[in-house]
């Protein structure tokens, strides 16, 4: 009989608990938070003066303001940079005297640049105003005249050389300035030297979005497949493609 009665009151006990369940949901959903507990105040955001046309953000490294070339090397030697200062602020590549590269080394960078290829047209698809920002000195943003210049898509202006498409042709005439902005993410490799996360590229040319967070392949191979062995922080790269492409107005944030 005992048992009868405490097997009666354990479900009376469970039929009361489910009743009241329903109830208690229903109180949380109206339970009315304040709206400072979800604001976020630490770490603040910290304080950039914004750049103009004419002058980088405040934290940039500047690269290249047309004064000298300080920042720069040859590729090849390490020896001192020799493409040629123009009276307009600008650079040209000196064909023959090979890329140039910065003394400094980077890994995850904002890149502000512009760049004009020549006005009198010599060549057609990749002989046209070629040269090229390389990334790490490995990764390849094209730097190509192609308006009303048809090459193959994947190594036109604004494309990850032999990678990456670019999302729009977006190239001005020749002889006109242009611009690049470009958010760059390197590779990681663990111990091992095995990459376990691809480097990314998000490109911007003349206010246009051409690349899109487009994830690395490897290096940049004009022939075979992309490599991927480990490195860490390296320069920046202008190529030298043997076409007089100027450049201006270079400046970089380490992200
Ligand atoms: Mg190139």
């Amino acid at each position: 009989m005992a048992r009868n009665c405490i097997t009666l009151f354990t479900l009376f006990c469970l039929v009361s608990l489910f009743q009241i369940m329903p109830l208690q949901a229903q109180d949380e959903k109206n339970i009315q938070i304040p709206p400072e507990l979800t604001e976020v105040w630490e770490p603040e955001a910290r304080m950039v003066t914004p750049g103009t046309a004419a002058a980088p953000p405040s934290d940039a490294i500047v690269l290249f303001d047309g004064n000298n070339l300080e920042e720069w090397l040859s590729a090849q030697d390490d020896s001192p940079a020799r493409w040629t200062i123009n009276a307009d602020g600008s650079m040209t590549v000196a064909p023959g005297a090979g890329d140039i590269k910065t003394r400094r080394l980077f890994g995850d960078v904002q890149l502000h640049l512009e760049f004009r290829t020549p006005t009198v047209i010599t060549g057609d698809g990749q002989g046209r105003g070629n040269s090229g920002v390389f990334f790490q000195e490995r990764y390849e943003v094209q730097v190509l005249d192609n308006y009303n210049n048809r090459t193959y898509s994947n190594g036109q202006a604004g494309s990850i050389y032999k990678q990456y498409i670019p999302l729009v042709n977006v190239c001005r005439p020749p002889g006109e300035w242009q611009t690049y902005d470009i958010i760059y993410t390197a590779p990681r490799f663990n111990k091992d030297g095995i990459r376990i996360q691809a480097g990314t590229l998000t490109v911007i040319q003349n206010g246009v979005l051409v690349q899109n967070h487009s994830e690395i392949k490897g290096t940049t191979e004009y022939i075979g497949w992309p490599q991927n062995l480990a490195h860490g922080p390296a320069a920046l790269k202008l190529q030298d493609h043997g076409n007089l492409v100027s450049y201006r107005n270079i400046w970089i944030r380490e992200l």
